[in-house]
């Protein structure tokens, strides 16, 4: 592999030659503006979502995703529920479209937004991300719209098929450290709901319209798509890889997130967060051996004052994540795995 030189970091992309031909081959067909890549990549992602072709709408990044969510949610002066272990993302857009931000607290015993107390704090809308890949529980019945954040779980699976389609609408993300990237940056806004979908199709972008209706610039490349296509092409050997790798970590007896999930959840391994009384200690001693760790949400990115949220704060103080990426060699993950096991 490429990454040779010295220190294990936390996450990589994983970016290979079919993807500088396919980015190469875009930019020497003259056309490089969204066009039929994007239109490929879009019904590509239908397809491994399950759903009909036309069902979602390729964007510029999973933030611009969130607020298009909204403003097809009519979020303007809502109040909009979003969990405070997330990231900034969330208040962004929520902020972008005036709506009123319902910060929440994480349910008990995992990273994901308590959704029991959503339903208490009288909201028109709920964000709910799946953190690390582990999805988030949400009921059926509810009393308000939900847009599902998959930016860190595309792929996972509750009784045999994929979540994202569980709210009226669901967003995806694909920044470079995402589970697949569209070459940096890139996003998707993906609905059951031919009505919404169209909505935000129409809104991204301005050009050409014989309205006169507030529209904006939201678009990816044909040259993203085509690298989203090859890079979506190999999503299901990342998620296989990933999963290796976490059972590695698994194996070592470290205390994971969402190692063990009721027998219908299929997490995917966006994360290896494992839990551990002393996370700075451990940071600093796998620095020492060449290895990046990070504290996945540092108590100062909590969207809101931390002593309100006690589940969140805990989180904060008691977590790692641990490198997990498809290039990360076994024997690197057993490096990490025979360190990490003297903090859990
Ligand atoms: C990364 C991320 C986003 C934002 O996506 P960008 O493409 O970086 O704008 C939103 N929600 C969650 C949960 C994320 O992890």
């Amino acid at each position: 592999m490429a990454l040779k030189v010295g220190m294990i970091p936390h996450n990589l992309p994983t970016l290979g030659l079919e993807e500088q031909a396919a980015a190469a081959q875009t930019l020497a067909s003259g056309w490089v503006a969204q066009g039929p890549e994007v239109e490929a990549f879009e019904n590509e992602l239908c397809q491994f979502l399950d759903l009909p072709s036309g069902h979602a709408v390729a964007v510029s990044s999973g933030s611009a995703a969130l607020f298009l969510a909204l403003w097809a949610l009519g979020g303007k002066n809502k109040r909009v529920g979003l969990p405070v272990y997330a990231c900034a993302a969330l208040r962004n857009a929520v902020g972008l479209i005036d709506g009123k931000c319902v910060y929440l607290d994480c349910e008990e015993g995992s990273p994901n937004v308590d959704v029991s107390a959503a339903i208490r704090a009288d909201i028109g809308i709920l964000i709910a991300p799946s953190m690390f890949g582990i999805p988030a529980d949400l009921p059926e019945s509810r009393g308000f719209l939900v847009i599902e954040d998959l930016a860190q779980s595309l792929g996972a699976m509750i009784a045999g098929k994929r979540i994202g389609l569980r709210g009226e609408i669901g967003i995806c993300s694909f920044y470079a450290t995402k589970l697949m990237t569209t070459g940096g940056q890139g996003g998707a806004v993906i609905s059951r709901d031919r009505v919404l979908i169209e909505k935000v199709r129409d809104y991204r972008e301005f050009d050409c319209r014989d309205d006169t209706k507030l529209r904006f610039n939201f678009q990816i490349t044909d040259m993203q798509a085509a690298v989203g296509r090859v890079q979506l092409g190999k999503l299901p050997t990342f998620l296989e890889q990933r999963e290796q790798l976490f059972g590695i970590y698994h194996e070592a007896s470290l205390d994971l997130l969402g190692a063990t999930v009721a027998e219908a959840i299929r997490p995917v391994r966006y994360r290896a967060v494992m839990r551990c009384a002393e996370p700075m200690r451990l940071i600093e001693t796998l620095r020492q051996n060449d290895i990046c760790a990070i504290v996945p949400v540092e108590r100062w990115e909590l969207l809101d004052m931390h002593e309100n949220y006690p589940v969140a704060d805990r989180l904060t103080g008691a977590t790692i994540s641990l490198p997990i990426y498809p290039a990360l060699a076994a024997s690197d993950a057993q490096k990490v795995a025979s360190i990490a096991k003297y903090f859990a």
